[in-house]
Order: structure tokens, then C-alpha cells, then sequence
């Protein structure tokens, strides 16, 4: 039976053993009241989204749902290259909500108070950041790129301190599970060989129910979650999105998109690209996004070796066979994806130099990534000066042959292009804009434009649009904040 607004909780992960959560209830806040409420993704639950949006406080300590069952869940992680301990230190999961569609999908709610695992943190978040993540979460949604979802932010009437007093807020998260590279690593630290098997058991139940009579089901959960990982990079470096702190605490083992800190999407084409404030060196720039979840994998992959094989050095042989396929299969699918960015059916040996001298091209000019290749749609380039040079009309010859190549007509190349290439993306300026005025003047205005810009990314849109514009030199922002 559903309870009030149509939950229906069924909360599997706190039925594994104990050492991977604590049980902790969110605290009661001032007065809650909802900043944005995500009533498409709430019908889409199965909610009922019109009593819901009503009670704000059922997304905060001041009302438990009920069947709800609140934990922290422990976890530890590779932070910039260094393992620690972690676990949720301003989240709390309430639970797992069966919806109408059979899909099970954890409800969090992150900035809910301190936990066992807050260290010196306290356990709550500001309205700036919580935006920041239902913005970009839900356009990766629509970008159709793999994420957890946003259901809610709700601002507590209380004022979080930072550098400077700021409103705080929580957000309801929803994810299709919160098991991460990080809870693996964890486990394994425990020296407990049963529990690392329990987790494997229960993640391949949830997520790879496929591999349950899998012979060698940790490397075939390996395996599977580095597809699921390839798949998603591939989809940042479609849209040019950074994810900015890919530490292993910050990997599902769904492959979909977690913990949006410092993130932000690339104007110009550059893979040098970073924005986060506390990437010094560059180790999450927009170019290193595959060879650092790589990385990532190798840190998953040590966690499973005693579930590989008894003997160390054959578990460490497959596993390491495993990983060095990574390089191969992530070219494949990238270069999938760059041929559908540019409309390409079938391959030719010369499709690889006519992706990299675009991507060459582009670097060199300081071209806008989305633009440029949503501008290769048009019958007729825009009247854009870098268009006329003779570099760029020499490969666009190049590949307008290659197009008259294709074993299919015009049209599908172009509908390809459109579904790949979006005309609208979070573009970082505005989404700073948005965060400031909401979170310094409450002027939520700027957010919910926003919002309904991206509602339909792919949709044509003038070449005027505002939200198609790179930001002007004035208004470039190079620097985020992950603002915990
Ligand atoms: P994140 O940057 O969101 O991936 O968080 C990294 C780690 O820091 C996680 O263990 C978080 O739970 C913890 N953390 C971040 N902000 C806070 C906070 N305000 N209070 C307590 N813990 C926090
Ligand atoms: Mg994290």
C-alpha cells in the first residue's frame, strides 16, 4: 500500500550489514518552504505531485514520510589521488521508493543535518549549491545523459555559514542507487571478504540483475560497471560538461552522474579545461575526464580482487587484462559519438582525421563547442568570420564529401546531428547568474528561465537566443566553487 503523496518505501540497502550505514534522522529546520519543486519527475514517481508540492516539510527533519527508514551510508574515497574516509556527512537517505514504473530509486535528502560521518562539517547546505545541482542534474537529464535527479529544493529558514552567512536549503535527491566506487572501497577495508560479497550480490541484483549467474561475478561486475562508465564520459565529452571532482567517492556504480560540486559545461573548445577552484592541477580538466575514470576503475578493480580469483597474482591478472581494454572500448564509443556529431553513418578510415582537425580546428580559434557544431546543421554556415577562414572551408569540403558518402539520404544526417548536438546548454555565466540572484537578492526569476531554457535542448532556437550565447568577455566566469 502507498502511504500519504503515493510512497512506497522498501529500504533493501538497510538490510545489509551494519557497518555500511548509520542509522540518523535529518534535523528539524526553521521553515521549510520549496524553491523549485520537480512536479513532472514527481508524476513521473509515481508521486501525487499536487498534494506533495504542498508540504515542503516532508522533505526535511520536521515530518517523516512514512516508511521511511533514515541512514548515512559509509563510504570512503580517493580525494584528488588520496584515500580517506567519508561516508554521507550532510546527506540522508530515507529510503527506496518502488514507483508505479517498477523503477526503485533512493530518495536523499543532501544539507538534512549532521551525521555520524560529518567531521567537522555541519551537515547542512546552502541554497547556491543545491540549485547549482538541480540546474545541472536536470539538464544532463534531458541532455539524455545518465544522472540522478532533483525532486526538490527546499529552503529551511535558516542561514548556513560559509565564508558569510547564506541561506541554507536542502535537496531532495533521487538517484537509481547511491553505491559508489567509494562504498566499495570501503567494504573492503572492513578485512571482511563476506560483507565485499554481500555488496557485490546486492549491487548486481539491483543494477546487473543479468550477471546473477555470472561464473566469475566479480569481474563481470567489473566489467559491466566499466561500460556503464564509459558510456557516461562519452556523454560529458558529447556536451562538453566537466564534472569537476571525479574522486571515487563521486562514481556510481549505476554509471549515472552523482555530486555536482564545482561542475560546469566548456564554452570554448579547450581540453585543458577547468573551472573547479580546488583543481590545482588540472587533474579533472575536461581532457582527462576518460584517463582519470579509468583510474577510478583501477581503484574499483583492487577492491574485488579477492572475489576475482583465490590467487592473488590471477586476480590480478584479470583484472589488469580488464582495465588495458578500457583504452580500446572508450575510442570506439567516442568515436561513435564524434561521427554522430557530425551526421557520419557507417566508418571511413579518414573519419578519425576529420574529427580530430575539427577538434584541432576549434582549439586553435577558441571556438564555442556547442555552437560550432550545431551551426554544421544549418543549410548555410552563420555569417561568423571564422567560418571564412581557409582552414575551416577546407575541412568543411572535406566533410561535406564525406557526407555525400553516407549510404543514407541528408536528412538522416542532419536529424543525427540534431539529436546529438545540443542548441542549448547550461551555459556557466548564466547559471552563476542565476545561483547569485537567488541566493543574494532571492530573485528566483533568472533560475526558472533557466530551467525552461533547458527544458528542450535540442529543439532549434534562434542563433540570437540568449541562452545560445557564449558568455561575453565581461561576463566569463573561470573559476567554480563547490560551496560545501
Ligand atoms: P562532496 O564534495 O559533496 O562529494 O562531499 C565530500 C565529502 O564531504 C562527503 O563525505 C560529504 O558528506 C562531506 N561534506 C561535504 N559538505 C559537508 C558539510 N557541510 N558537512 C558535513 N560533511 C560534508
Ligand atoms: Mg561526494
Amino acid at each position: 500500500m502507498p502511504s500519504a503523496f503515493g510512497f512506497r518505501f522498501d529500504n533493501t540497502y538497510r538490510r545489509l550489514p551494519a557497518p555500511l550505514f548509520s542509522d540518523c534522522s535529518p534535523q528539524s529546520v526553521s521553515t521549510p518552504q520549496f524553491v523549485l519543486f520537480n512536479d513532472r519527475l514527481a508524476q513521473e514517481m509515481g508521486l501525487d505531485s499536487k498534494a506533495l508540492s504542498a508540504h515542503p516539510e516532508m522533505f526535511t527533519g520536521n515530518a517523516p514520510l512514512e516508511g521511511s527508514e533514515p541512514i548515512a551510508q559509509a563510504y570512503a574515497g580517493h580525494q584528488f589521488g588520496n584515500l580517506t574516509m567519508l561516508g554521507d556527512g550532510r546527506a540522508i537517505l530515507l529510503g527506496e521508493h518502488l514507483g508505479d514504473d517498477g523503477q526503485r530509486r533512493d530518495i536523499q535528502l543532501k544539507g538534512a543535518g549532521r551525521t555520524p560521518f560529518s567531521r567537522g562539517g555541519d551537515g547542512r547546505a546552502a541554497l547556491g549549491p543545491m540549485l547549482r545541482e538541480y540546474l545541472i542534474s536536470e539538464a544532463l537529464h534531458v541532455l539524455n545523459i545518465p544522472t540522478t535527479r532533483s525532486l526538490a529544493v527546499t529552503a529551511t529558514g535558516d542561514s548556513v555559514l560559509r565564508e558569510s552567512p547564506l541561506p541554507g536549503a536542502i535537496l531532495t535527491r533521487v538517484a537509481a542507487s547511491h553505491i559508489r566506487v567509494g562504498t566499495f572501497q570501503y567494504a573492503a577495508g572492513q578485512q571482511d571478504p563476506a560483507l565485499l560479497e554481500q555488496l557485490v550480490d546486492y549491487t548486481i541484483a539491483r543494477h546487473y540483475p543479468a550477471l546473477k549467474g555470472a561464473e566469475n561475478k566479480a569481474l563481470a561486475l567489473f566489467e559491466a560497471v566499466m561500460d556503464q562508465q564509459i558510456d557516461l564520459v562519452v556523454g560529458w565529452m558529447r556536451v562538453g560538461f566537466i564534472h569537476g571532482v571525479l574522486n571515487t567517492d563521486n562514481v556510481t556504480l549505476s554509471g549515472e552522474s552523482i555530486d555536482f560540486g564545482p561542475c560546469a559545461f566548456m564554452d570554448s573548445f579547450d581540453p585543458n579545461t577547468v573551472f573547479s577552484s580546488i583543481d590545482r592541477q588540472g587533474r579533472y580538466a575536461y581532457g582527462n575526464q576518460p584517463s582519470i575514470t579509468q583510474w577510478n576503475l583501477g581503484r574499483f578493480a583492487e577492491t574485488l580482487l579477492g572475489l576475482m580469483d583465490e590467487n592473488t597474482d590471477a586476480a590480478i591478472e584479470k583484472a589488469t587484462h580488464s582495465l588495458k581494454s578500457f583504452s580500446q572500448r572508450y575510442e570506439e564509443k567516442w568515436h561513435a559519438m564524434m561521427g554522430k556529431k557530425l551526421g557520419l553513418f557507417g566508418s571511413e578510415a579518414e573519419d578519425d582525421a576529420l574529427i580530430a582537425d575539427l577538434l584541432t580546428w576549434m582549439h586553435e580559434q577558441n571556438a564555442d563547442y556547442t555552437n560550432t557544431f550545431r551551426d554544421l546543421i544549418n543549410e548555410s554556415l552563420p555569417d561568423r568570420e571564422q567560418y571564412q577562414s581557409d582552414a575551416f572551408q577546407h575541412w568543411h569540403q572535406r566533410w561535406q564529401a564525406r557526407l555525400g558518402r553516407n549510404r543514407k539520404p541528408l536528412a538522416s544526417s542532419l536529424c543525427l546531428m540534431r539529436n546529438h548536438n545540443p542548441a542549448v546548454i547550461p551555459r556557466n555565466h548564466l547559471v552563476e547568474q542565476a545561483l547569485e540572484a537567488a541566493s543574494d537578492n532571492n530573485d528566483l526569476a533568472p533560475t526558472r528561465a533557466l530551467l525552461a531554457a533547458l527544458a528542450d535542448p535540442y529543439a532549434d532556437r534562434d542563433i540570437d537566443d540568449p541562452y545560445r550565447q557564449p558568455a561575453a568577455p565581461g561576463e566569463r566566469v573561470y573559476q567554480t566553487f563547490c560551496g560545501t
